[in-house]
């Protein structure tokens, strides 16, 4: 298949951080590589702060050491999380999440989105393995068990042995290849800005379960935090649009001055919130990876985490298969990626949704299934030291 100039062993179309840890994971191969980029080249270069603050697992930084861009990502963009606390309404209890057996290592390292992009970027570039197609999307796919062919914006059209999705959680490559989703607008945005707080954060973080709203403080460096609030899209669509001050002095008060007085440290950011799940992971000659194939609400911020482990795994599969001289979109091995991922995923997929309905829900009965379930689980050591391993992992 991959002979002339627009002929790829493996095309990528989406080169976030998942779509980058992928060809970054096929970098030791022979396969002709391709990645197609929406943004252009200079954006994909120099990617922009977006607010976001991406909670790492052990496991996935273990990933990302293993493709070089562990180290590329200067250590003052690393900020460790020596624990987090959970509180509901105006309850003074927290259930709390700390490191096991008061060890120095930390549940997770948080790291901003753009630094991971960055990292990963220079991997690719570094090895220069893959060809870099930018500032055109994919307008059409096609696809059978010979391969794949997509079609650019520009009119370009390039062919593929395999075709790996990993445009987003609304994935036009997943739409183009036929695969439905469940796609759930949640109705409530995701407003995000860094503050500088009087009050020391300790590294713990904050997920505060409020009448109306969720307020999540990720603590970085020494007296900053990343604030995060979760709202009905009209009201962040409301705060975002205040002045600096009158914002602040919002923030203050959902805050109820648990950091101190406080200072924007940062611009404001909103993401209105969807979760997806892909009906499936494969077709004949194509695969979904990273949000394209779920899209996971990021209150249990795990997203990328699960985006990564899943990429990791499809490109082992890929490379066994390539090893052994087989076919690198057997039907077969997209199977069990396919399997393995949903296996994986689904129980954190649906534990988070029904934490999300739980505590975004004003009924009573919900209001006293929270607190039950809180107290519940700081009372029971396995539920609580469960979470901190699977936060850890
Ligand atoms: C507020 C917030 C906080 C989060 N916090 C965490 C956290 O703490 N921990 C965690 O694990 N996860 C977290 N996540 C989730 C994480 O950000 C995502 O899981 C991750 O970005 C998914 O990466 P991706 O590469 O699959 O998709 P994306 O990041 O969406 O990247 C998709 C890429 O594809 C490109 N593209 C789109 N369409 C096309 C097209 N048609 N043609 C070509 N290119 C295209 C886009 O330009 C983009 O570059 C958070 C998410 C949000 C919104």
């Amino acid at each position: 298949m991959a002979g002339c100039d627009d002929s790829f062993d493996i095309i990528v179309v989406g080169a976030g951080p998942v779509g980058l840890s992928f060809a970054a994971s096929l970098a030791h191969s022979q396969l002709k590589l391709a990645v197609v980029e929406g943004q252009s080249l200079e954006r994909l270069a120099s990617p922009a702060f977006d607010g976001r603050e991406i909670a790492l697992t052990h496991a996935s930084i273990g990933i990302l050491r293993e493709l070089g861009a562990w180290d590329v990502i200067s250590a003052s963009d690393k900020s460790p999380l020596q624990g987090a606390r959970v509180l509901n309404g105006s309850s003074q209890f927290a259930l709390c999440f700390d490191s096991p057996g008061g060890s120095a290592e930390p549940l997770g390292v948080l790291v901003p989105n753009c630094q991971i992009r960055d990292a990963l970027f220079k991997i690719i570039r570094l090895r220069g393995h893959a060809r870099l197609l930018c500032g055109h999307s994919v307008v059409r796919a096609t696809n059978s068990r010979q391969g794949a062919v997509i079609t650019l914006s520009n009119g370009r059209q390039l062919s593929a042995r395999l075709l790996v999705a990993a445009d987003s959680r609304f994935s036009a490559t997943r739409n183009l290849l036929g695969i439905g989703a469940d796609i759930n607008r949640l109705g409530n945005s995701m407003l995000i800005c860094r503050v500088r707080h009087e009050r020391p954060h300790h590294q713990i973080a904050i997920e505060w379960f409020d009448h109306h709203q969720t307020v999540a403080m990720l603590p970085l460096a020494p007296g900053v935090s990343s604030l995060l609030l979760t709202l009905p899209s009209n009201q962040a669509d409301g705060l975002l649009a205040l002045d600096d001050e009158l914002f602040l002095r919002e923030l203050t008060k959902r805050c109820r001055g648990r950091l101190g007085t406080m200072s924007l440290a940062s611009q404001r950011y909103i993401y209105p919130l969807a979760t997806t799940w892909a009906h499936r992971f494969r077709a004949p000659s194509a695969a979904l990876i990273g949000d394209a194939a779920i899209g996971m609400h990021p209150v249990t911020a795990h997203g990328f985490n699960i985006g990564l482990g899943g990429q990791k795994q499809l490109a082992r599969g890929i490379q066994t298969a390539w090893r052994d001289r087989r076919d690198i979109a057997d039907p077969d091995m997209l199977h069990r990626y396919e399997s393995r991922l949903r296996l994986s995923a689904a129980p954190l997929y649906h534990a988070t949704n029904i934490l999300v309905g739980l505590y975004s829900s004003e009924h009573p009965a919900a209001r006293l299934a929270r607190h039950l379930g809180l107290r519940l689980g700081q009372h029971l050591p396995f539920v609580r030291h469960g979470i901190a391993a699977m936060l850890r992992r």
